[in-house]
């Protein structure tokens, strides 16, 4: 099956990178968010990047616009309906991919793969939110997504083999490794790379070590590129949250998020993408 027009749900960090990186491979792109304003801000961070390829001699000013003009951006899902493959990446949260999977299916055609970005909800879970599971699957990309070369494909337990080898194409068209994880709760690289980052916080909640402390040892100790805490303010601590709380529901008490993580995601204090979470940003996102 060759994929010739991708549908994007979500415009956030995610969204916006796995856009780009579509486009910039020649596919036709419909982005979709729920906001005006969320569109915009996943075009900016989709501008941002290209500038700073387009200055280190990466691509030409011509093929970044010819990128841009491959990406459509809308408010509306209907907008998808045209579309032959969809990757969904909204808010981490099983009710909202629900509300999400629902409405997809009634939207695109039968044939449509319906692909997933979640960190951790199970797939066959999410596809049983839809009455065509063979056609759904998990496709979880890294972040930023124009820098990390690996997509974890994961099949719920329905998903058809015509739909796996679309999605390991479209993966390898991608420019993206695949490797395929069974599907389980936060699959292999959530179950491992969450609970490192939740046990930061847990470190800085008990006092072990101020956030600086905590990061430079497991940065110059165990060669992480990211400490915990710094990784975990990149990834978005409401989905650090949701995460955990998926892991929590699923394997017990290991996985218990941080009280302090709890506290820092009501107050507000999100991460990189709202200016501050555990450390300041600049007050900017
Ligand atoms: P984000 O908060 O940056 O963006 C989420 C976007 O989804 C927001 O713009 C929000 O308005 C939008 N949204 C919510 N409901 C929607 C709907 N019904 N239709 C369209 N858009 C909707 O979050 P993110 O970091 O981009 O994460 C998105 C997904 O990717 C999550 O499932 C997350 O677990 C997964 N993921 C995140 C990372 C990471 O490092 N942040 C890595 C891999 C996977």
């Amino acid at each position: 099956m060759e994929v010739r027009r991708l549908g994007v749900v979500g415009a956030g960090q995610m969204g916006s990178g796995i856009a780009e990186v579509a486009a910039a491979v020649g596919l036709q792109v419909v982005m979709r968010d729920l906001t005006q304003e969320a569109l915009e801000k996943g075009r900016a961070r989709i501008t941002g990047d290209l500038s700073r390829r387009l200055q280190k001699g990466k691509i030409t000013s011509q093929e970044m616009e010819e990128i841009l003009s491959r990406l459509k951006t809308t408010c509306y899902l209907e907008e998808l309906r045209e579309c032959d493959f969809v990757i969904e990446a909204a808010t981490e949260s099983p009710l909202i991919k629900e509300k999400l999977f629902r409405e997809l299916e009634a939207t695109v055609a039968p044939e449509t793969v319906l692909a997933t970005n979640t960190s951790s909800i199970s797939i066959t879970r999410i596809a049983s939110f839809t009455t065509t599971p063979q056609r759904v699957i998990g496709m979880h990309f890294f972040n930023p997504v124009p820098v990390m070369k690996l997509v974890e494909v994961v099949r719920g337990l329905h998903t058809s083999e015509a739909v796996f080898t679309a999605t390991w194409e479209l993966t390898q068209r991608l420019g993206k490794t695949p490797v395929e994880a069974r599907d389980m709760p936060g699959f292999i690289s959530s179950r491992l790379i969450f609970n490192y980052m939740n046990e930061g916080l847990w470190a800085l909640y008990e006092g072990l070590g101020t956030a600086e402390q905590i990061d430079t040892i497991m940065r110059m100790g165990a060669n992480h590129p990211m400490g915990p805490l710094e990784l975990a303010d990149f990834v978005g601590l409401d989905t650090v949250l949701s995460v955990m709380r998926v892991l929590q529901e699923a394997f017990g008490d290991k996985y218990r998020p941080s009280p302090l993580l709890v506290q820092l995601v009501q107050a507000g204090r999100l991460g990189v993408k709202t200016g501050k979470g555990i450390y300041e940003h600049g007050g900017k996102p």
